[in-house]
């Protein structure tokens, strides 16, 4: 059966689902839509599909199997909103909302529709993070007590992005929930975090760093460290260095998508790097081949083959954190207590 999808907001990272709705089977973007009408043209013509200007309209007369939500934060709530009332799926772009009450809104506004809602959080879906969770979700470092993530670089972002460099919590809402979706994938969930913010890029007007430190209810701790004005070189960009230690064994996994195992005294490393799609090019291999992924996986769930990763109201959690984060920041890194819902 294939599936018939719309894409809703035509700009800079929509392209790498179209790209990726394009590589997979049993799935066709029949319409696109853009506030900028030359966009939504520019989209229709490159990759077959219909034209429109106004989603609700798109929306009544496709009448489509999902609806692909890729425009910025602010449209996210009216557009989940109006997609689940024509009861077709959701996929929305990360940041799910601005605030926890919007975000449960359009959890609620799916659950009442009775549609799946899944959030576009490619962080976890990319190969070197599978991989991480595989071993240790198989026992290969034991019970898990440490974990580090490192996502460091100076690669500019602001000319694919321009409006990020107004975007006063940068890091934490650009980067920082991927990251901490990421931590609460492979460790659990979160009970306290605290977190200190750094503004580097004279240029830019937020904070564009931040280093959190966490207790996960397992009771392990993380340190999730982020800039986007570090030097290195090579540049990292866009891969997220990461440790995991625990009982009985650590992970790391380094430049180069160098990931070792190391166990009763022996270290066993492979290299983790994803496949470099056909339209694709390092480093975005990385990026690319995690949108796939998560497109593959939205297919799955709307199979009935399996749930959401992540649904919307698991995304709520990985939101708290982040504005918990936020919190912390503000008050000069004191410590703020998360409750689950
Ligand atoms: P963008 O500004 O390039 O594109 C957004 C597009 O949405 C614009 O063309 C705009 O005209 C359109 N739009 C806005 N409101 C609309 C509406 N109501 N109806 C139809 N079209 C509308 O932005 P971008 O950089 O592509 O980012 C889009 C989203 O993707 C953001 O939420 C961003 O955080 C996210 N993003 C995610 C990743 C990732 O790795 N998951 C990477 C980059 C960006």
């Amino acid at each position: 059966m294939t599936r018939r999808g719309v894409l809703i907001g035509c700009g800079f990272f929509a392209r790498n689902h179209m790209l990726a709705w394009r590589d997979l089977p049993d799935v066709t973007i029949v319409a696109v839509c853009d506030l900028d009408p030359a966009k939504a043209a520019a989209f229709a013509e490159e990759f077959g599909a219909g034209a429109y200007g106004n989603a609700a309209q798109m929306l009544k007369e496709v009448r489509p199997d999902f609806a692909d939500i890729a425009t910025t934060v602010s449209s996210h709530r009216s557009l989940v909103e109006l997609a689940a009332g024509h009861g077709c799926a959701v996929i929305c772009q990360k940041p799910f909302a601005e605030n926890l009450i919007d975000a449960q809104a359009m959890v609620d506004a799916c659950t009442r529709a009775g549609v799946d809602l899944l959030i576009h959080e490619n962080f976890r879906w990319q190969a070197p993070i599978r991989r991480i969770a595989e071993l240790i979700n198989r026992g290969a470092i034991g019970q898990p007590q440490f974990l580090r993530l490192n996502f460091r670089h100076a690669f500019d972002i602001y000319a694919n992005q321009p409006y990020l460099a107004q975007v006063e919590d940068l890091a934490l809402s650009d980067v920082g929930l991927h990251l901490f979706d990421v931590a609460r994938r492979l460790f659990g969930e979160v009970t306290r975090i605290s977190c200190e913010t750094q503004r580097l890029n004279p240029n830019v007007t937020g904070q564009d760093a931040f280093l959190a430190q966490m207790r996960h209810a397992s009771g392990a701790v993380a340190s999730v460290e982020c800039s986007f004005f570090s030097h290195y070189a090579p540049d990292r960009f866009v891969q997220t260095l990461a440790l995991a230690e625990g009982d009985e064994g650590s992970i790391e996994l380094e430049d180069g998508y160098r990931l070792r195992l190391h166990r009763q005294g022996k270290c066993l490393e492979e290299v983790v790097e994803p496949p470099i799609p056909s339209w694709g090019a390092r480093p975005w291999n990385l990026v690319q081949d995690s949108v796939i992924a998560f497109q593959q996986h939205v297919l799955d769930v709307l199979a009935g083959r399996t749930k959401a990763q992540p649904s919307g109201a698991d995304n709520l959690e990985t939101l708290k954190l982040t504005f918990a984060a936020v919190q912390s920041a503000r008050n000069g890194g004191r410590q703020v207590k998360l409750t689950a819902s």
